[in-house]
């Protein structure tokens, strides 16, 4: 029944959000399928807060679109998100969703992921005596001792606030009154768009992007569910204070973030268009392959969005395991 629900719900968003451009037909097949595995192997409640992600930095994307296209800095497109995009983005939250699944169905193989939405799921482990299994039986026993779902749920949340806040920041930090400034030399401005350039809208869209997915996931985590409509939103295995959840997750997203602007400022690669002439973090600018100009060719743009999350993700995973051993999580 969750499955068809899943199945269903997913069909219609990929159509409406295909019909109005806010990604391209790969990036919709893409995202259907990365839906699929977060509502199944998670729960409904993560993959709401995956689809937050998407729309919001697709609003912001559309947001004065012209405008930031005269500057030469905005997506292509008109701003469609291609599988690219969604794989840089959501892939990493996929990884702690699947290795989540798979912890936490070792951790406990008789009620398996049923304390969450599928059910009983017995994971089909290959049992037998040998060293293998000897050695899964270890580190299930080691495993079961940790509150695995919650660690992993908040560098899920840290990977997403990271993606979200860097997205608001670069699109609302074009909008600033004045160019930005180095991350590394901040008494040098940087012509508007430069990867590692930070400004004071910039700043402030971060700590937004953070506080909104924090603030969404500490709504869902809330109490006041069970007595309003008898349900728990959040798998019972999850288990922290929404105010924790806002906290961990802003600190994970603000840490992603500088990251990712002190690698754009130094080991990104940069790309000379050759149609506009402008400089760009991407390969490809008015859809034709770019001019490497200079930093390090294997850290493109996605690249360094996936390496931000990972650290956002692992930030916020171990705040809140330091949080939990303080006794205060
Ligand atoms: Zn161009």
């Amino acid at each position: 029944m969750n499955t068809l629900i899943a199945l269903v719900v997913l069909g219609v968003l990929a159509l409406v959000s295909y019909k109005v451009r806010i990604v391209t037909k790969s990036g919709v097949v893409t995202a259907y399928m990365l839906g699929i595995c977060i509502w199944l192997l998670a729960s409904w409640t993560w993959f709401l807060l995956m689809l937050l992600f998407f729309f919001v930095t697709a609003q912001f994307t559309h947001y004065k679109y012209k405008i930031k296209r005269r500057h030469g800095a905005a997506q292509e497109k008109g701003g469609a998100r291609d599988w690219s995009h969604v794989l840089a983005n959501g892939g990493l939250p996929l990884v702690f969703v699947i290795i989540s699944f798979l912890l936490t169905a070792l951790s406990s193989p008789t009620i398996g992921y049923g304390a969450s939405e599928l059910g009983a799921v017995p994971l089909p482990l290959p049992i037998s005596s040998n060293f293998f299994a000897a050695f899964l039986g270890a580190l299930a026993t080691v495993i079961a001792e940790l509150p695995i779902m919650s660690i992993f749920f908040a560098a899920f949340l840290g990977a997403l606030a990271t993606a979200t806040a860097d997205t608001l920041a670069t699109e609302i930090g074009l909008l600033n009154p004045s160019p930005p400034r180095l991350i590394t030399k901040p008494w040098k401005v940087v012509p508007p768009g430069t990867s590692g350039g930070v400004s004071l809208a910039g700043e402030l869209a971060t700590i937004l992007g953070t506080l909104l997915i924090g603030g969404f996931a500490a709504l869902l985590a809330a109490p006041f569910w069970i007595s309003l409509i008898g349900v728990n939103l959040m798998p019972k295995l999850i288990q922290f204070a929404p105010v924790t959840m806002i906290l961990v997750t802003a600190v994970g997203g603000i840490t992603g973030c500088t990251v990712d602007s002190l690698f754009g400022a130094t080991i990104q690669g940069m790309w000379q268009c050759n149609v506009c002439q402008k400089q760009t973090e991407k390969r490809k600018h008015c859809g034709e392959p770019a001019k490497y100009l200079r930093g390090t060719r294997f850290f493109d743009n996605h690249m360094v969005n996936v390496i931000s999350c990972l650290i956002g993700a692992v930030m916020a995973g171990a705040l809140y395991f330091f949080l939990l051993t303080l006794g205060i999580a």
